[in-house]
């Protein structure tokens, strides 16, 4: 687990559109942020830049004791989650969730165990043996997710993880993303355009406007004081 910290950290694209303007913003160690705000405003620039997928244009971005601007993703020890769930069709949900860590040439056991953990917390124990295509949208969501968890991440960033499911399966995948996180407890930050799921998941919520960071706050204080 890691504190993510931006100072004064801006995004001017090829074109000239400033996506982020200046942003600070400091998210403590095991908490989880939603960055949230209308379709443009440079939610999902930002959560890009802390992952490292997109250069930064000024200010400075740390992960836990370290500043970030020029690490590439691989060595930022972050997992991501994103909208469109790329799994491998071929494999297994066992051998998906497995499928990093063996690239790390993590030992077996350990493998089998993370996996395991995993598959109960995100109630895939039933599925490990499906290939993707037997899996709802949901579950496969479910799937992205677990190989995010399986790595222990110092951080965890989300963009939109939600947005493809129907109303009644956003409604229990909020549920297993808090009890996801009061278990783990690693630091997230969630992009959504959701006000709901903003308030309903986010320890605090960081309200994003053209570029520009409006408002932050638990959600019981922006709800009280609109
Ligand atoms: P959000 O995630 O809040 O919808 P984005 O971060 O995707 O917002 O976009 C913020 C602004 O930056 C928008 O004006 C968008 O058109 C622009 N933008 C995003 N990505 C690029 C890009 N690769 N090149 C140029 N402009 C971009
Ligand atoms: P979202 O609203 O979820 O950020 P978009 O559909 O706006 O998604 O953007 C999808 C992809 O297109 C992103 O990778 C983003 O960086 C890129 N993009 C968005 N706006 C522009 C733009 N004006 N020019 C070039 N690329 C863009």
């Amino acid at each position: 687990m890691a504190s993510i910290v931006l100072t004064n950290v801006d995004k001017i694209y090829a074109g000239g559109v400033k996506a982020v303007n200046g942003l600070n913003l400091e998210i403590k160690d095991g908490e989880f942020m939603v960055l949230v705000g209308p379709s443009g405003c440079g939610k999902s620039t930002a959560l890009r830049m802390i992952a490292g997928l997109e250069d930064i244009s000024g200010g400075e971005i740390s992960i836990g004791d370290k500043v970030v601007n020029h690490l590439p993703p691989k060595d930022r020890d972050i997992a991501m989650v994103f909208q469109n769930y790329a799994l491998y069709p071929h494999m297994t949900v066992e051998e998906n969730l497995a499928f990093g860590l063996k690239l790390r040439k993590m030992p077996k056991p350990e493998i089998q165990k993370r996996v395991n953990d995993a598959a109960k917390m995100l109630g895939l124990e039933t599925y490990l043996k499906r290939k993707p295509a037997a899996l709802s949208g949901g579950q496969r969501q479910r799937v992205a997710m677990g190989r995010a968890i399986v790595r222990e991440p110092q951080a965890f960033l989300m963009d939109e993880p939600l947005s493809n499911l129907d109303a009644k399966l956003r409604v229990s995948m909020r549920a297993s993303l808090n009890q996801m996180h009061e278990r783990l407890g690693v630091t997230t930050v969630y992009v959504t355009h959701d006000q709901v799921e903003a308030m309903t998941l986010g320890d605090r919520v960081c309200v994003l406007r053209d570029g520009l960071l409006q408002q932050v706050d638990t959600p019981q204080n922006l709800f009280d004081k609109p």
